[in-house]
C-alpha cells in the first residue's frame, strides 16, 4: 500500500490526498509537479527513479487505509546539483 505522504520533499508544500499536483517515484518519494518539472527533470534525486502522477485513493478507502503523517523534507537535498 502506498504511504500517501503529506508534503513534498523538495520544498515541503502540502500535498493533499487528492492533490493532482502529487508525484511519486516507485521508493514512494513524494514531490510536487512543480519541483519535478522545474527542478528535477521528471526524475527522482533520492533514487534515479521516474517520477509519475500518485493515484487518488477513494475516500471510502482512507477510513481503514490511512495516509502517512510522516513529512520528509530535505530542503538541501533536493534536484541534482553535485
Ligand atoms: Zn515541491
Ligand atoms: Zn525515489
Amino acid at each position: 500500500m502506498l504511504e500517501l505522504r503529506p508534503n513534498c520533499e523538495c520544498c515541503n508544500r502540502d500535498l493533499p490526498l487528492d492533490s493532482p499536483d502529487a508525484r511519486i517515484c516507485s521508493f514512494e518519494c513524494t514531490f510536487c509537479a512543480a519541483c519535478v518539472a522545474e527542478k528535477l527533470n521528471g526524475v527522482c534525486p533520492n533514487c534515479g527513479g521516474e517520477l509519475v502522477a500518485r493515484p487518488i485513493r477513494p475516500a471510502a478507502k482512507l477510513a481503514n487505509n490511512p495516509p502517512s503523517a510522516r513529512r520528509i523534507w530535505k530542503p538541501e537535498g533536493c534536484g541534482h546539483a553535485g
